[in-house]
């Protein structure tokens, strides 16, 4: 049998499905297997062959079976023409970074990141090569233009930002970036390329923290980078064959797998998470709830404009109380299991407390600590209802 492609003209769903896999050619197993052998045979005369080539059939910190299988589907969900999946989202974020800036170069990031974000590039970066940082509010078009400088290499966005959920408009930005000769990545993790493709929206680069909804059942790590192959052949080379990031064949697997039914999860994380959000909102003693999809948010209006059809399953909120109030609160979920992390098909809350160092870059709201509610596939009702009964049990 001739080897299948599924490409663009074929849905979501059916990519889900198909891209990447195929019929084994070996054991004619309908799913391809996982390979863990780390090394392939070399051909009679290895004399040509250049150690830090990207590609199969070599070594597999070069380029392994199932690393390619995962990188054809993700490329697939993203519309990007190429795209490489590292060890972990941090292992994408880094290799990105590493890959295209260097001494000299000045970076403008949100001021809303994943926090491994802020000490990579403001820290690590610019004390160990001299990279010059802006931290901005992304969600400011005007703040990000003042931020620009005649060595600005690269705008950074997180869009929904981890953990205040703000929005920042991806084609403005995109915009902004090109008229000055930088380039534009997004980390797109919270919304997921099944609600969002920054790609489509002029951005440079996506990168997913596959670990999250991709894989969806919190059992592997993974990240990608999305883009043009003429800067990812560079990642590849710097970030994957010579820092060694790879992906271990097993998570690529897991991942692949569970990427499957990355649609219907989405689906069902998105009329949750809007269902929840509506409740939080209209019961008494919560101080705020941050969700794009809900009319009152900042950024719903960007959000509508580049996400569809859905927001996603993160938000954050505040009830009233000091953090004993708070934690007493969490200590009474039965359903909700306090966590880090999102994106899993269990509903994961974790209170962020006031220690992160970058709160007085967040709306006065979030300042006396905070939940993240990362909201799962459970039945909403019940999800609901575990949060009614914490909270009446702690007197709110
Ligand atoms: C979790 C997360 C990351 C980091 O991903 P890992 O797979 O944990 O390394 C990066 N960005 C965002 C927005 C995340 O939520």
């Amino acid at each position: 049998m001739p080897e299948r492609k599924y490409g663009k003209e074929f849905g979501f769903n059916t990519r889900a499905v198909h891209t990447g896999n195929d019929v084994d050619k070996d054991s004619l197993a309908i799913k391809r297997p996982i390979v863990m052998a780390n090394s392939y045979e070399l051909p009679y005369d290895p004399t040509d062959i250049n150690w830090s080539s990207a590609g199969k059939n070599l070594y597999t910190r070069n380029g392994g079976a199932n690393q390619q299988y995962l990188q054809e589907k993700i490329a697939s969900f993203e519309g990007a023409e190429d795209c490489v999946v590292l060890a972990s989202g941090v292992g994408a974020l880094s290799g990105l970074f590493f890959s295209l800036l260097q001494s000299g170069d000045h970076v403008i990031f949100s001021s809303v990141t994943y926090i491994a974000v802020y000490r990579l590039l403001n820290e690590l970066f610019n004390n160990k090569f001299k990279i010059e940082t802006s931290i901005t509010d992304t969600t400011d078009l005007s703040a990000i233009e003042a931020a620009v400088r005649p060595n600005t290499k690269l705008i950074h966005i997180e869009t929904p930002g981890n953990p205040t959920i703000s929005i920042s408009d991806i084609k403005a930005i995109a915009q902004i970036a090109h008229k000055n000769g930088a380039l534009l990545s997004v980390d797109n993790t919270l919304a997921s390329p099944f609600n969002q493709r920054p790609i489509e929206l002029g951005a440079d680069f996506s990168i997913e923290s596959l670990t999250k909804y991709i894989n969806g059942h919190g059992d592997a790590m993974g990240g990608s980078i999305s883009g043009e192959k003429k800067y990812l052949d560079i990642i590849r080379a710097q970030a994957q064959i010579n820092l060694g990031a790879v992906i271990s064949p097993f998570n690529a697997w897991l991942i692949m797998r569970g990427s499957s039914t990355f649609p219907l999860r989405m689906r069902q994380h998105n009329e949750n998470a809007i269902l929840i959000a509506q409740y939080l909102e209209s019961r008494k003693n919560i101080s705020f709830v941050s969700y794009p999809g809900l009319k009152n948010h900042r950024g719903y209006k960007t959000a509508v404009s580049q996400m569809s059809p859905g927001f996603g399953g993160v938000l954050s909120f505040g009830i009233k109380g000091n953090k004993d109030k708070h934690n007493e609160f969490v200590s009474k979920l039965r359903l909700i299991t306090s966590a880090v992390s999102l994106g899993h098909d269990t509903s994961l809350i974790a209170f962020l407390g006031a220690n992160d160092e970058r709160q007085y870059l967040y709306p006065e709201e979030f300042h006396n600590g905070f939940f993240r509610f990362s909201v799962g596939i459970e039945d909403a009702k019940d999800i609901i209802k575990d949060l009614d009964q914490a909270l009446e049990k702690v007197g709110l």
